[in-house]
């Protein structure tokens, strides 16, 4: 479903990745780790087209989204929950569910916002609230939900439980494994590492801009080494 090959990209003269290459299966649930500075949120924004690539290539569903448009490639069906969750401050949580609420793909069972707050209770409450005046937990919900109803075949959460306390993190995972159920791909960038262990099929470990490790959650688990020397624990 997706295929990253060689890619390289700048921030002007300083080059933040250096031949980044992995891929990802539909249905995979798979997560980019490493430590801060390695080039994991680059990737993601390399992706959606928000940095420019300077080199290699990124196929999603079989078509080259490289240089694409951001846009464009949400239209194909990549949804970015993005870090720091971006809640318009000034809309309401309804109106921020649907300002960007689409079925480009003419998916059959689309998210509406019914299936959201099916999924997501909590939102249910404070439909009227301001962006602004939801709390952290409810706002990573919302951003999740807003992603959720552009209907994408892949979903990207960079950094989705940074912040949170624990147990609004274990109903965002306990939500991501129902997503997944759905049969939806989803990318993780997450500093959790033991809940991701348990929802991810394959592990791809970033250092200095490009993929040095990959992997099951169990070798991730067997392999002390690699956790040590990339990951710190
Ligand atoms: P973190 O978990 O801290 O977000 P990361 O793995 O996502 O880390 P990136 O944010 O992709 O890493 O950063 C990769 C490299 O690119 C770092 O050296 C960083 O300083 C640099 N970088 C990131 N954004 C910019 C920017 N807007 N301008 C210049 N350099 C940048």
């Amino acid at each position: 479903m997706l295929e990253l090959k060689d890619v390289t990209a700048h921030y002007g003269t300083s080059q933040a990745l250096f031949g980044m290459s992995f891929s990802l299966e539909a249905g995979q649930v798979a997560t980019l780790l490493g430590r801060n500075g390695m080039g994991k949120t680059t990737t993601i924004h390399t992706m959606m087209g928000i940095v420019k690539a300077s080199g290699g290539s990124i196929r999603f569903g079989g078509e080259e989204i490289l240089g694409q448009p951001s846009f464009r490639i949400a239209n194909l069906g990549i949804g970015l929950v993005p870090e720091g969750r971006q809640i318009f401050p000034n809309l309401s949580l309804m109106e921020n569910l649907v300002a960007t609420a689409s079925n480009h793909l003419g998916v059959a069972d689309p998210w509406t916002v019914d299936r959201v707050f099916a999924l997501f209770p909590e939102l249910e409450t404070r439909t009227g609230s301001m962006g602004n005046l939801l709390s952290g937990g409810e706002q990573q919900m919302l951003a999740i939900g807003r992603a959720l109803m552009t209907n994408p075949r892949l979903l990207i959460l960079d950094e989705a439980t940074e912040g949170l306390a624990p147990l609004v993190r274990q109903k965002i995972w306990a939500a991501l494994t129902e997503i997944r159920k759905a049969g939806m791909s989803i990318i993780v960038v997450d500093k959790n590492l033991s809940d991701l262990l348990r929802i991810s099929d394959r592990h791809f470990v970033v250092q200095r801009g490009q993929v040095v490790w990959t992997g099951t959650s169990a070798d991730l688990q067997a392999d002390a080494e690699v956790r040590q020397r990339y990951l710190g624990f």
